[in-house]
């Protein structure tokens, strides 16, 4: 009997990708950093090529219905912190793809257990007044301190973040030139917490600032960082949503991709990096697909990148050895998101703290927060029973998510241990409850019966959804100083290039790390486009080259 259809896809039907291709250059992962160094190497010529494990692009850049139909949540990254320094949007105009991001003043709020608050806001001059409630004296020193930390971010940690790092001597040679530059070397030698208590003497005031500088996984008690606490509290001041969902920011850039010429394959699991004679010569993906190339930029972790994709022989031993020690991030977030018919109104002395963009809650002291880190960090969910973290209603600023009107949308999100005892899916519903109760109790009408849907997402789901981060790893890999600077993910691959030739490292594990700052996808870009030597079509930021001029000439 003649069939009418053969199951076997035939190859004719994938003529954009035969079983064997040949592309310039191939990049593995469609996450931010895949897709911005994607869309500079295609704008070169380079005949380029992305591929994704998903069925959609963008990794952490996700905005998903995964509540209910026509319910979109932004389940990954949301605050954008780097909007006003990321090269790719000014360099790409992606304004022209409508990427807009909405910056609100009151940035974020934290409410207390006995009604009072504290707001922290892009206007210094409204933070003030906020902080003054509690501490005249850490209002003043608020705002002189924001303008020496705004010049540090602006002068060095914003254009350090586009540029290859420094060895720690040319660092500090670089560094001690100015007297920001000075500032940034003593406190790097600082913990959060020493940093935190230098500056603030109210106890509520130093438990909002301290978890501005912790939320993304630093170690409170660690120093060797702490030139990161200015950038993470001033960015933080300044974070951003994408309006209509960070998707959109994906969207724009694949759009980038193929105008230049380059494609994208999804739904595409790369199994492994074909080396010949010890040069990269292109990929295999699961379905046997060869496609081969000379360059190839990964942007997965050392422990995927060169622990499996890699035939071992090829791996010198030390990155080996990086792969097997890679330290993944020590905790990760457990989500609650909720579709709504009330938008959640606090029990607080202050209305204003409904708007905030992101309301932090459960900790009403600085010892109860720095008990929390260290429950999570010693793989507890909570220190003493009680569940804090933070919210935010995405619908405040963005209410094109819900496309069944007259809906909220929002999510309370918390620091869990990447692995709890028989895995999380014996944890996740109780735990998911208990910190919902916590956001319900800390509001007059956010009950029950007005939550329309929710959804919990663990760790596990993080990994299960985005395979490069494991266990819930959403920076890729641990923050600490013998993962950071040149030594991320190490020092043989400064600038993403790695000593296995042609192929190069472009995601969150590398130099400056993760979170939505297109860093390491910038950085690979450059340097791929100087190994080729390859016309580069774009023009280093003005702060970036102010910066070279002043610290590394
Ligand atoms: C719950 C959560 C909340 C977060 N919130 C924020 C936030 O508010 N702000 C912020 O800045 N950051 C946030 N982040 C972090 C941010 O999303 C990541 O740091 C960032 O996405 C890393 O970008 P990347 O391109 O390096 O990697 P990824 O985004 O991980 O992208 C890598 C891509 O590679 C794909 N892939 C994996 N394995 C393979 C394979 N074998 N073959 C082909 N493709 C593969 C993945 O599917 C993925 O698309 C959050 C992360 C999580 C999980």
């Amino acid at each position: 009997m003649k069939k009418s259809f053969d199951a076997t896809p035939d190859t004719k039907l994938f003529d954009e990708f035969p079983k064997e291709s040949n592309f310039d250059v191939v990049i593995i992962g469609g996450g931010p950093n895949g897709l911005i160094a994607a869309a500079y190497l295609a704008g070169t010529g380079l005949k380029t090529l992305v591929v994704e494990r998903r069925h959609e692009i963008g990794g952490g850049l996700a905005t998903e219905e995964t509540l209910f139909p026509g319910f979109y949540t932004n389940p990954h990254a949301i605050y954008h912190l780097m909007v006003d320094y990321i090269p790719v949007l000014k360099d790409f105009n992606l304004t022209n793809h409508g990427v807009t991001f909405v910056k609100p003043n009151l940035q974020t709020a934290q409410v207390f257990g006995d009604g009072s608050s504290l707001v922290l806001c892009r206007q210094v001059e409204d933070t003030k007044d906020s902080m003054a409630k509690f501490s005249p004296k850490d209002a003043r020193h608020f705002g002189t301190l924001m303008r020496t930390w705004h010049k540090m971010v602006e002068g060095i940690l914003a254009p350090g973040t586009y540029l290859p790092p420094l060895s720690p001597i040319d660092m500090i040679e670089a560094l001690g030139k100015t007297e920001y530059g000075v500032e940034a070397l003593r406190l790097t030698e600082m913990s959060p917490m020493e940093i935190i208590e230098e500056n603030f003497t109210d106890d509520r005031i130093k438990t909002l600032m301290l978890y501005m500088s912790c939320m993304w996984g630093l170690n409170p008690r660690d120093s060797g960082l702490g030139f990161l606490v200015p950038l993470l509290i001033e960015r933080g001041l300044n974070k951003a949503q994408c309006y209509g969902g960070s998707h959109k920011l994906a969207g724009a850039l694949s759009r980038e991709i193929h105008k230049a010429g380059g494609l994208i394959l999804d739904n595409a699991e790369v199994t492994n990096i074909i080396i010949e004679d010890g040069h990269v010569a292109g990929i295999v993906c699961g379905d046997d697909r060869v496609i081969k190339a000379p360059v190839v930029l990964s942007s997965l972790p050392p422990p995927l990148t060169f622990g499996k994709l890699i035939d071992q022989d090829y791996v010198p031993d030390d990155l080996k050895e990086n792969a097997q020690h890679w330290e993944w991030d020590p905790w990760s977030f457990l989500t609650v998101a909720v579709a709504t018919k009330d938008k959640p109104q606090y029990k607080c002395d202050d209305p204003w703290v409904n708007d905030a963009l992101m309301v932090v809650l459960g900790f009403d002291s600085y010892d109860q927060l720095v008990e929390h880190f260290d429950a999570v960090l010693s793989g507890k969910v909570s220190a003493n029973g009680e569940m804090g973290g933070h919210v935010t209603v995405e619908t405040t600023y963005d209410p094109t998510l819900p496309r069944v009107p007259g809906h909220e949308i929002g999510f309370i999100q918390c620091h869990v241990p990447n692995e709890l005892q028989g895995g999380w899916q014996d944890h996740k519903e109780r735990v998911g409850g208990e910190l919902l109760r916590s956001w319900q109790r800390y509001t007059h009408n956010f009950s029950d019966e007005s939550i329309v849907s929710k959804s919990i997402e663990d760790p596990k789901d993080i990994e299960t959804r985005i395979a490069s981060m494991v266990k819930g790893s959403i920076k890729h890999g641990d923050y600490n100083p013998l993962q950071m600077g040149v030594f991320r993910p190490h020092d043989s691959c400064v600038g993403g290039r790695s000593p296995i030739e042609g192929l190069y490292l472009c995601g969150a594990s590398s130099y400056p790390g993760g979170l939505i700052i297109g860093g390491p996808g910038y950085i690979a870009a450059n340097t791929v486009a100087e190994d080729l030597d390859i016309n580069k079509w774009w023009q280093l930021p003005k702060f970036v080259s102010k910066y070279k001029e002043i610290y590394l000439t």
